[in-house]
């Protein structure tokens, strides 16, 4: 009787949490996965310490899920850019394209990790991504099929242009700086994110 109430009790809490994104289960059917940087919205490897010259990352990690959201191919990161990234994806991305009726299920990454100068412009200065504090997104797909374009869909007076540039202004807050295509030439098809901090606050661009 007890165990039955006990049983019960568990099925209505598991209920309850019924529309949140189900990361034990995909944990489950992606063996080797490991949550990481104590966040249960990322999963992914824990990698060994990376150090090039002025590159590296200490205590990288490479994300594979964030919240729920596959990732096109691992993304190279320090964990506070790993959580930076969980909590934009957990509490502002997802409501961003709302009007589309649908649910983002995949981000496609164009880098993460990188030992380079910014834009790869020789005499620049060091990259936020050759210290693991950025990732840029090309695209990204929802649940019902549609796929949102940085290149595409940025300059759209449709829907889909809309979702998308409230999604690029939602990364504003959880990421310090925030590049697309407004910014300049080198952010045309790609959204660059990192989490460095300048006197001056947030750059969104
Ligand atoms: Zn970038």
């Amino acid at each position: 009787m007890l165990k039955s109430a006990l049983l019960l009790t568990f099925t209505l809490a598991a209920c309850t949490r019924a529309g949140a994104p189900d990361i034990s289960s995909y944990a489950a059917e992606h063996d080797g996965l490991s949550r990481l940087c104590n966040n249960p919205a990322l999963l992914g490897e824990v990698l060994d310490d990376i150090s090039n010259g002025q590159c590296g990352i200490d205590n990288p990690v490479a994300v594979h899920v964030v919240a729920g959201v596959e990732l096109s191919t691992p993304a190279t990161l320090n964990c506070r850019t790993a959580n930076s990234l969980a909590n934009w994806v957990e509490n502002d991305a997802q409501d961003a394209v709302k009007n589309l009726r649908s649910r983002i299920t995949g981000m496609r990454v164009l880098a993460s990790y990188a030992c380079r100068t910014r834009n790869s412009q020789s005499g620049a200065r060091l990259s936020e991504h050759a210290l693991g504090n950025a990732i840029d997104f090309g695209s990204f797909t929802l649940a019902n099929g549609t796929v949102l374009s940085i290149e595409d869909d940025w300059r759209r007076r449709n829907k889909e242009g809309t979702a998308i540039r409230a999604l690029v202004d939602s990364a504003c807050g959880p990421f310090g700086t925030v590049l697309g295509p407004d910014a300049d030439r080198f952010h045309q098809d790609n959204l660059h994110l990192d989490t460095a901090e300048y006197r001056g606050g947030a750059y969104c661009r």
